[in-house]
């Protein structure tokens, strides 16, 4: 890092993002690339990644984005390689693609809505780390950045795969930093607090909801449900060079929900 240049900034480097094409995602993927990245997406959707596509080649980074779905493990590394061939060596990955079902808990919980849900966070987040990883220790740097959630914390008992699947992820990033930080590459998590998107649309707008909603906003002390761009700057923090000694860390984005 020069002594004159912003140690925010992100020119050169380049971002690989999964479930970049809506919500979160695509906010960090638009933050990333106003930071300066090239921006790879990968989800499922191909109209989505197409918008989004448009939407880094208007800020005018080098992007691509690949329709894939990462439970379908084989694919993975596949991907990565891809990437790295159109894009140059991947220095910073996030693991952000997503899925929660609300099944009510595990009385009502199906074997198939367990194995899917935790095929989309936590294998999903070993495998691509671990490629990606495997390309950083070779050029001895790169940040991971994992979407951890208040449910890395707290019981979901409406849907149990999914907070077992975000604790797991606080953990996978702590091993993951104490093993790869000699390597100079930093992993942390970032845990939104209640965020309105299509993944919490139910609870924010449906009227079946209204006390569950208003259950959430008294809890968080900002009053309010957070926007998917106020994940991204803490996700470009992370990315950068300003974070190069903070690793393992899982860092709350919740309007204070997690200290109530
Ligand atoms: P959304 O439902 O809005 O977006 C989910 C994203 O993941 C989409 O881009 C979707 O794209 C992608 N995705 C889902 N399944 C797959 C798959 N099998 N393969 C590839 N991509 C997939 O969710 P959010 O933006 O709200 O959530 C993003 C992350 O943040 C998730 O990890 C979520 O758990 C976490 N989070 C969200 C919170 C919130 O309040 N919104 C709170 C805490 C954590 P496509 O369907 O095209 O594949």
């Amino acid at each position: 890092m020069s002594s004159t240049s912003s140690p925010f900034l992100l020119s050169g480097r380049v971002c690989v993002i999964t479930g970049g094409n809506r919500g979160i995602g695509r906010s960090i993927a638009l933050g990333m690339a106003r930071a300066g990245a090239a921006v790879a997406v990968l989800a499922r959707n191909e109209e989505k990644n197409s918008h989004v596509l448009d939407e880094l080649r208007a800020i005018g980074v080098p992007a691509m984005a690949l329709p894939l779905d990462v439970t379908e493990r084989e694919t993975l590394s596949g991907a990565i390689d891809a990437f790295e061939a159109a894009l140059g060596g991947i220095d910073i990955l996030v693991n952000n693609a997503g899925v929660a079902t609300v099944t009510g808990g595990i009385l009502n919980e199906s074997p198939e809505v367990w194995d899917t849900t935790l095929a989309t966070h936590l294998d999903a987040t070993f495998l691509l780390s671990k490629y990606a990883a495997t390309s950083m220790v070779k050029r001895k740097r790169g940040k991971i950045i994992n979407l951890a959630s208040m449910y890395s914390y707290f019981g979901a008992g409406l849907f149990p795969s999914y907070g077992a699947a975000k604790g797991a992820i606080v953990q996978l990033t702590k091993a993951m930093a104490v093993e790869l930080a000699p390597h100079h590459i930093q992993v942390n998590a970032i845990a939104p607090g209640w965020i309105a998107t299509e993944m919490t649309a139910l609870a924010c707008e449906h009227p079946d909801y209204a006390e569950f909603n208003r259950m959430i906003l008294a809890r968080t002390p900002a009053g309010r449900w957070g926007e998917a761009d106020e994940i991204a700057g803490a996700a470009v923090f992370l990315a950068s060079a300003a974070a190069d000694f903070i690793t393992g860390v899982t860092l709350p984005v919740d309007g204070g929900y997690s200290i109530c």
